[in-house]
């Protein structure tokens, strides 16, 4: 026989054996599937390294060459890394906040006409906290003339040092209730433990969950069962797996309207309070259903870059941004680095509309 027909008959011995590896390996995908969901409803992890570890010796034990056993062991370390992200991919699709369809969106609509979520690009605006009426009063004017509809209504405030301002409680909700009724906007606030829901509940339209309670999943838990919205806020320590899963604590148990929000993240800038994570908000909105919102205040920590901040999160492809609003921030009792005054505001919102009417030209 000639070398070139040898060399065809070898080949077609190959192709059929290629075929059947592929078909064990679809197979052996298809097993691991169904182990992932024993494991879902076991609630034991995906990942387990001593079961991979136990399948190597076995294999290496078995192996009969003229691969060597570390060829074999790189073999199967790929099939197991491909059938792990499989079951994991398929746990994710198995989660409430996980997008199931490119066009399924969650829109939060409220009784002024305010929502969350749609086409448009909604902001969050308002002092860090109330400190009076009158400050309150003034702040919601210039949002309202600006067409914001939601304040933030903060009563609570969770400090670093407990001898701090830390907010003005009920007294707080009170006015940022009155005032906002004034303004037709809805209140937002922050919820520092469940055993305020009842009372707060009286006072606002929605709760907010701060970067620092994100994972209290029994606070997560007892906003699940209320009916009004709740925005989460990302840690500023947490991957975007524990946010999601954070968020699916509330879904999870009943309450479906959760907004997410960026706030910065821990790394090593020193010229800012936080990082921004910008890529977060197009991997939430590819991840999840849920409106995402950036925090232009507490990522930066400073006034000075709030206008380009605005301009970033518009493009990025969030819902809407928040950020902090004052009269006079230079004497705010919280955070009076960042709070921008009544004409700083009228300015970055200049700048954020005029993104959008481009980009609304554009498509
Ligand atoms: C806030 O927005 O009032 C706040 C305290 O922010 P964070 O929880 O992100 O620190
Ligand atoms: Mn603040």
């Amino acid at each position: 026989m000639s070398s070139t027909n040898r060399l065809k008959e070898l080949r077609d011995e190959i192709d059929p054996i290629n075929l059947q590896i592929l078909e064990l390996l679809n197979k052996r995908a298809e097993i691991a599937l169904e182990i992932g969901k024993v494991q879902q409803e076991k609630g034991t992890q995906i990942y387990d390294p001593q079961r991979e570890a136990e399948m190597l010796t076995a294999l290496q034990y078995a192996n009969g060459g003229p691969f060597s056993n570390e060829t074999i062991s790189k073999l199967f370390n790929e099939i197991f890394r491909a059938t792990l992200n499989l079951e994991e991919q398929d746990a994710r699709q198995a989660i409430l906040v996980q997008r199931k369809q490119p066009d399924q969106h969650t829109i939060i609509e409220f009784s002024n006409g305010l929502r969350l979520g749609n086409d448009t690009f909604e902001v969050i605006a308002g002092p860090c906290a109330v400190e009076s009426y009158e400050q309150m009063d003034q702040v919601a004017a210039v949002l309202a003339q600006r067409g914001v509809k939601m304040i933030r209504g903060m009563g609570y405030k969770p400090r670093t040092s407990p001898y701090d301002f830390q907010g003005m409680g009920e007294e707080g909700l009170k006015i940022a209730r009155q005032v906002a009724n004034k303004h037709d906007m809805m209140v937002i606030s922050e919820v520092l433990d469940m055993s305020l829901i009842p009372m707060m509940d009286e006072y606002v339209d929605a709760f907010w969950v701060g970067a620092r309670n994100m994972q209290n999943s029994f606070l997560l838990r007892a906003l699940g069962k209320q009916k009004k919205p709740v925005l989460l806020k990302r840690s500023f320590g947490a991957t975007l797996k524990e946010f999601i899963y954070a968020a699916e604590y509330i879904m999870a148990s009943g309450n479906e309207q959760v907004i997410l929000m960026e706030r910065g993240i821990r790394a090593f800038s020193q010229w800012t309070r936080n990082t921004l994570d910008i890529s977060a908000v197009p991997l939430l909105k590819k991840e999840t259903h849920l409106p995402v919102f950036v925090d232009i205040s507490h990522s930066a920590g400073r006034r000075d870059i709030a206008n380009p901040l605005g301009r970033v999160a518009r493009v990025s492809g969030a819902d809407g941004l928040m950020v902090e609003v004052h009269p006079h921030p230079d004497v705010a009792m919280s955070d009076a680095k960042q709070q921008l005054d009544l004409d700083e505001f009228n300015s970055l919102m200049d700048d954020v509309e005029s993104i959008s009417m481009r980009q609304k030209q554009s498509v």
